[in-house]
C-alpha cells in the first residue's frame, strides 16, 4: 500500500526544553571542574537523560531535601529543569550556597511573575492545571493564597467574594482552558483570567488537531510522564482519530499502523529529534 506520512512542523523539543538541555551540555562539556546534578529528571525522556548521565550528570529526586543538598560535593552545580522549582526549594538552595544553573523556562518565569504580583496585592490565585505536576507545584508555592483546579467541576466549587487572578499550566489544552474560564466568569465576573498557555503548546496542539482532520491515524511520540505529550495524545483521541501514543520508540513496532494510508506524526516538547527519526524509519519500512 502506498502510505503517506505527514510530520507536524511543530514537533519535538520546544525552546524551553532545548535551552535546559543546552545548559546541561554546555556545563558538562565546557566546565570540567564542576559536577552537575539536576533537580529531578531534566526532561521526560529516558534516552536524553541516559546521554547526559553518560557525560557525567547525576539526577537527584525532584523534592531533594536539605540533608541531600547539604551533602553535595563542593564543586557541585545544580541544574533546575524547565518546570522550575518551589520557592522553598530556591530558598534551600540559596541557604546551602549551592551553585545554581537555572533552566526554568522563561515562560514559566513569566507565569510566576503574574502570581507574585497577585500575591503582593493580596489577591488569591487559581492555577488551572494538573495537581502535583512539578510546574504547578512550583507556581503554587509563589502564591500566598493559591488553589489548583483541574476541571470545570472543581471550578464550580470555588468560592470567592473579591477579585482573584487565574493562570493556567503552560501545557494546558485550549478546550479545558475555555471551559473553566467560562465557568469561572459565569459565577465571578470580577475574576482576572490570564491565558498562560505557552506558544509551543498552542502550536503543537493546534497542528495536531489539524493533522487529525486529514489523516487516518495519528502517532504521538513522548514520555509517559510528559504532561504535554499526554495532552497531545488526549487531543488526538478526542477528535475521534485512531491514536497511537508511543512512549518507547526503540521497542515500538509499527504493525498496527498497516491498515492506514495517511498517518500523522507529532511529538511532545520533550521528545528529541532522534526519537522522531526512529519512528519515521520504522513507518517507512512498513510494507
Ligand atoms: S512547553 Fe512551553 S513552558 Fe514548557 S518548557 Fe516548553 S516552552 Fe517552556
Amino acid at each position: 500500500m502506498k502510505r503517506e506520512i505527514i510530520v507536524a512542523r511543530e514537533a519535538g523539543f520546544c525552546a524551553g526544553v532545548r535551552r535546559a538541555v543546552q545548559l546541561a551540555n554546555d556545563s558538562l562539556e565546557k566546565e570540567s571542574g564542576k559536577k552537575l546534578f539536576s533537580l529531578g529528571p531534566l526532561i521526560h525522556n529516558p534516552s536524553v537523560i541516559e546521554e547526559l548521565e553518560a557525560k557525567g550528570m547525576s539526577v537527584l529526586g525532584p523534592a531533594a531535601e536539605e540533608k541531600e543538598l547539604s551533602g553535595l560535593p563542593s564543586n557541585a552545580r545544580l541544574l533546575i529543569r524547565a518546570h522550575g522549582v518551589t520557592r522553598e526549594q530556591y530558598d534551600l538552595l540559596q541557604k546551602n550556597g549551592i551553585d545554581i544553573l537555572d533552566g526554568t523556562c522563561p515562560h514559566v518565569i513569566a507565569i510566576r511573575k503574574i502570581i507574585e504580583r497577585a500575591a503582593s496585592e493580596g489577591e488569591p490565585v487559581v492555577i488551572l492545571g494538573d495537581k502535583g505536576h512539578a510546574e504547578v507545584t512550583g507556581l503554587l508555592s509563589f502564591a500566598k493564597d493559591g488553589t489548583v483546579v483541574s476541571s470545570v467541576e472543581e471550578a464550580a466549587a470555588l468560592k470567592f467574594e473579591k477579585p482573584f487572578t487565574v493562570v493556567c499550566q503552560s501545557t494546558l489544552d485550549s478546550a479545558t482552558f475555555e471551559a473553566v474560564k467560562n465557568e469561572i466568569l459565569k459565577r465571578f465576573p470580577f475574576a482576572k483570567i490570564r491565558n498562560t498557555r505557552c506558544q509551543a503548546t498552542e502550536k503543537r496542539q493546534t497542528e495536531a488537531l489539524a493533522l487529525c482532520g486529514v489523516c487516518d491515524a495519528m502517532i504521538v511520540i513522548g514520555g509517559l510522564g510528559s504532561a504535554n505529550s499526554n495532552r497531545l495524545a488526549e487531543i488526538c483521541k478526542s477528535s475521534g482519530k485512531e491514536t497511537f501514543f508511543v512512549t518507547d520508540p526503540k521497542n515500538w513496532e509499527p504493525d498496527d499502523l498497516r491498515p492506514y494510508s495517511k498517518i500523522g506524526v507529532t511529538a511532545g516538547a520533550s521528545t528529541p529529534q532522534s526519537d522522531i527519526d526512529l519512528i519515521l524509519g520504522k513507518l517507512r519500512a512498513l510494507v
